[in-house]
């Protein structure tokens, strides 16, 4: 398979540069290459998108609607699929990459509801015979620049509310995801989008992102990637005075009380840390626990990563497979190195055939303070951290010792440290008994500090930021 462009409903072979993409499961298996488009081609995409604009934001929002009704049901119908080539390309283990896929068809179908939905207000006018509303309105042609870690259901929670509020697209998936994204779009096309009302760019990021955010004649970017990426994405779109939405890193923390229930909590200490092999935003990355019980936590913990199976993605047995490539090992690989030489290992699982692909040993680490590489920056990997706490409010102090602030977990069976814990915690995503991981996508999805532009995305909240509020005011005589 080879990427493709998908712009004005033609398929476009970019003429540019190209990559072998290598399955990470298996490096020396090639699943397809992609091909890097020049910056022009986001100049063809604006014109296709600006050229769809009026015929789609003129729809009702009914018939909007069914068009991502439609979108989910061809969807639904290449699930597996789908689910198999980005395993294949970036490494998810199959069983999470269908239930992503499924999220995918699910927001399709939430923001085709939205299509019929009451919006705006009537506001009483202060003069009579006035009839004064503010309803939404499309923001015009939009830019959607998205990371490799969710594939699918990232462009989807950003593409859904984009198309249901009258927008049209331009997408640019992450360089390690374009395999993905040309069949997600080959889907769309067979789900009958009109030409131009979706347009994909593949490309780098350097060449094709920049080129959306510094020059394209975007109405507003949404992005979700690193924060050295998003605050400087920001900065430009805030110099433009273009609406701009970014979701960024996290350094989010689990916290373990010393009245938690531990045999029931370690699986969702772990389900955070590990799944996806830690590359989820949400991931754990920090797990702070009461003196009081780290302990017979600890204990728990080695037997529970001890038992972890890591294999090939495509494995049904997979709980975590490699990382997604060759940077991400590298990376990763460093942060490793680090805490084995700095920090004591308290729980590490094995890995088999790991010279077959980028597979990298769950481990945690314990020993080193709060200021630490280990504990302050975003790893992104199957590596997480164990800081002690004195006591409740010295958790909170740990949990909130980080710039990021996308997502917390608090365990504990005290109703009231949970409520104050929620109340504390500076994070956009707080939860009591429940793994880091995991948000719905009906729930406002976002973060605090540095893990966000501080707006929202997923359920109502995104179709804030993909519409304008109009208010209107008609004068009538009687
Ligand atoms: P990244 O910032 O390297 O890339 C993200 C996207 O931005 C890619 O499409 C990339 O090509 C593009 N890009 C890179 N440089 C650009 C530039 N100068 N201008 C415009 N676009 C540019 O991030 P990544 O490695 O793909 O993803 C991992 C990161 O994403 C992690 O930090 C993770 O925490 C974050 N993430 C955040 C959320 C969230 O909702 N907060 C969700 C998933 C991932």
């Amino acid at each position: 398979m080879e990427t493709k462009n998908w712009i004005g409903g033609e398929w476009i072979t970019p003429q540019g540069d190209s990559a072998v993409v290598k399955n990470p499961s298996a490096v020396h298996e090639e699943v397809g290459i992609v091909r890097f488009s020049a910056a022009d081609h986001i100049e063809e995409a604006v014109r296709a998108a600006r050229a769809a604009l009026g015929t789609w934001a003129r729809l009702t929002g009914a018939a909007r609607g069914e068009h991502l009704y439609r979108m989910a049901a061809v969807l639904e119908r290449h699930a597996d699929e789908l689910a198999k080539l980005a395993s294949r390309e970036m490494g998810k283990p199959i069983a999470e990459m269908r239930g992503e896929v499924t999220r995918g068809v699910n927001l399709l179908r939430y923001y085709a509801a939205e299509g019929v939905r009451a919006i705006g207000s009537v506001i009483p006018s202060a003069e009579a015979s006035v009839l004064q509303y503010s309803k939404r309105v499309p923001l015009g042609v939009v830019g959607v620049i998205t990371p490799w870690n969710f594939p699918v259901a990232i462009p989807i929670w950003k593409i859904a509310p984009a198309l249901i509020c009258g927008n049209t697209v331009i997408w640019k998936p992450a360089e390690i995801a374009s395999l993905t994204a040309t069949r997600m779009a080959e889907i769309f096309a067979e789900a009958g989008l009109p030409a131009g009302v979706l347009n994909l760019v593949i490309g780098r990021g350097g060449v094709i992102g920049s080129a959306m955010v510094e020059e394209a004649d975007l109405q507003a970017i949404s992005f979700t990637g690193s924060t050295a990426t998003g605050t400087s994405i920001a900065a430009a779109c805030a110099r433009r005075n273009i609406k701009y939405q970014t979701e960024m890193g996290g350094k989010n923390a689990a916290v373990v009380l010393r009245d938690a229930d531990l045999d029931s909590i370690v699986p969702m200490v772990v389900s955070g840390a590990f799944r996806s092999a830690g590359q989820k935003c949400t991931a754990t990355s920090r797990i702070i626990v009461e003196k009081a019980v780290l302990q017979p936590f600890r204990q728990r913990l080695q037997a529970a990563v001890a038992a972890l199976k890591v294999a090939p993605a495509l494995d049904p047995a997979a709980y975590l497979g490699p990382v997604a490539s060759a940077d991400q090992y590298e990376k990763v690989g460093a942060y490793v190195a680090l805490a084995r030489s700095e920090a004591k290992v308290v729980a590490q699982a094995a890995v088999a055939a790991a010279d077959e692909g980028y597979y990298i040993a769950p481990l945690v680490v314990e020993g080193v303070d709060a200021h630490h590489p280990l504990a302050q920056e975003e790893i992104f990997g199957p590596l997480a951290v164990i800081l002690e706490a004195e006591d409740f409010d010295h958790a909170v102090a740990l949990c909130n010792q980080t710039v990021y602030g996308l997502s917390a977990s608090v365990f504990t069976s005290d109703l009231g440290k949970a409520h104050r814990f929620l109340d504390e915690a500076e994070v956009g995503m707080v939860r009591v008994n429940q793994e880091t991981a995991g948000v719905e996508y009906q729930a406002p999805f976002g973060g605090m500090k540095m893990s966000s532009s501080h707006t929202r995305e997923q359920g109502q909240a995104a179709l804030d930021f993909y519409s304008a509020v109009k208010t209107c005011a008609v004068k009538y005589t009687l």
